[in-house]
């Protein structure tokens, strides 16, 4: 599968590993938007949100799990921190396996963009 975020999974693709267990992995996002700006996906393929099964809701929960180690891990907790999820092309999503964005270091603006 010509998928970016499936090679990072299986390293195929050189990233910022963060994090990763047996269901997730997470690196920092090559085009930052924040001072911490990093990716938390599943190693399994989903193309998008839409495509999320009652069965992978113990997976969905392991992408929150991780997002809250990492934000423990780079001192987030408090202050505070924002998880972004987008889905096809009215919210920018521009690679098609599911992908939470974890932001923080810096005021964010409400609403967003
Ligand atoms: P989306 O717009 O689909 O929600 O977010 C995709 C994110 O993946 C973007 O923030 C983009 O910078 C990041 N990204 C795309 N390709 C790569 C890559 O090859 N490596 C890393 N580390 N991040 C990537
Ligand atoms: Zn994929």
């Amino acid at each position: 599968m010509d998928c970016i975020f499936c090679k990072i999974a299986a390293k195929q693709i050189p990233s910022a590993i963060v994090y990763e267990n047996e269901d997730v992995i997470a690196f920092r996002d090559i085009n930052p938007q924040a001072p911490v700006h990093i990716i938390i996906i599943p190693k399994q393929h989903i193309a998008t949100l839409n495509d999320i099964k009652p069965e992978d809701a113990q997976l969905v929960g392991k992408i929150v799990l991780a997002a809250q180690a990492i934000a423990k891990d780079n001192n987030l907790q408090n202050p505070g921190y924002r998880l972004v999820l987008n889905c096809n092309k009215d919210a920018g999503q521009t690679v098609f396996h599911i992908h939470c964005h974890l932001l923080g270091g810096r005021l964010m603006g409400w609403p967003p963009g």
